[in-house]
């Protein structure tokens, strides 16, 4: 009776060697994007009164992801909405649909606000818990939709979840980065507008997430010019191809030299 292992282990090792290093790009058809527009129902977000108009950040921002959602369904991505009306949805709700879906990105879409300044501009966040003040007050602004009993603090078992999920998230953090500066990048091209860089912050939305994520301040609710933006009909066009842009761009170079070029090129900031 012959020994069947030396000619299996031949195969492992011809298979082995034959495997192309060069991971080909999921096809469209099967790269899920998972759309988070911010906030919604109660919490209104960012808010900026103008006599009797109110521009709140929760409508803005579910303007830019259903445009988005359309544009990326036409180049052939499945893309889902974590809310596409105005609704209340916790933060581990949104991360549990894009998980779910096996999503290959998340992408949470808000606009940020500074009543008492000149600051406009889009910037991109990564999740990292950084003790920075600006992005700091940024975070607690943003984890609001958290615990309702617990205001804008963390509870002591989020920060035990965050130390653990800080392991976890080490796979993921390139990948996040890499997306937050093609985002970064497309979105300021494409609207002109100021680039406020690509940023660390703790955002409990992203938490959750199991594939590589990514949190936009797509402008400030308290700039006449990024209120304006958001709210026309060619600001929103714009910033929506810039999102598939960057999520055309993220999937073709994924485990590729050119991905590795891109994370180079990146600066993040700590704050
Ligand atoms: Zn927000």
């Amino acid at each position: 009776m012959s020994k069947p292992w030396p000619s299996l282990l031949l195969l492992l090792l011809v298979s082995a060697v034959g495997a192309a290093p060069a991971r080909a790009a999921t096809p469209i058809d099967d790269f899920t994007v998972v759309l988070d527009p911010g906030h919604g129902g109660s919490d209104f977000g960012a808010i900026h009164k103008e006599g009797k108009v109110t521009f709140s950040e929760k409508e803005a921002v579910l303007g830019l992801a259903k445009e988005a959602k359309r544009q990326l369904e036409k180049k052939g991505y499945p893309v889902l909405l974590t809310r596409d009306r105005d609704a209340d949805i916790a933060l581990n709700a949104r991360t549990a649909i894009a998980n779910r879906a096996r999503a290959k990105i998340f992408i949470s879409i808000h606009m940020n606000s500074l009543p008492r300044g000149q600051a406009e501009g889009i910037e991109t966040y990564l999740l990292n818990s950084t003790t920075d003040g600006t992005s700091k007050r940024l975070a607690e602004l943003e984890n609001k939709g958290l615990d309702p009993t617990q205001g804008n603090k963390l509870t002591s078992e989020t920060e035990v979840n965050l130390i653990l999920k800080d392991m976890v998230l080490d796979s993921n953090l390139s990948e996040s980065k890499r997306l937050a500066c093609v985002l970064q990048t497309h979105l300021t091209e494409l609207t002109k507008q100021k680039t406020r860089g690509v940023k660390q912050a703790m955002f409990v939305v992203l938490l959750g997430a199991d594939m590589p994520s990514t949190l936009v301040e797509a402008g400030f609710v308290t700039s006449e010019r990024d209120r304006k933006l958001i709210t026309s009909e060619h600001g929103v066009r714009a910033m929506a191809a810039a999102i598939v842009r960057a999520v055309e761009q993220f999937r073709n170079s994924s485990g590729k030299d050119s991905a590795r070029q891109e994370l180079g090129r990146c600066l993040v900031s700590d704050h």
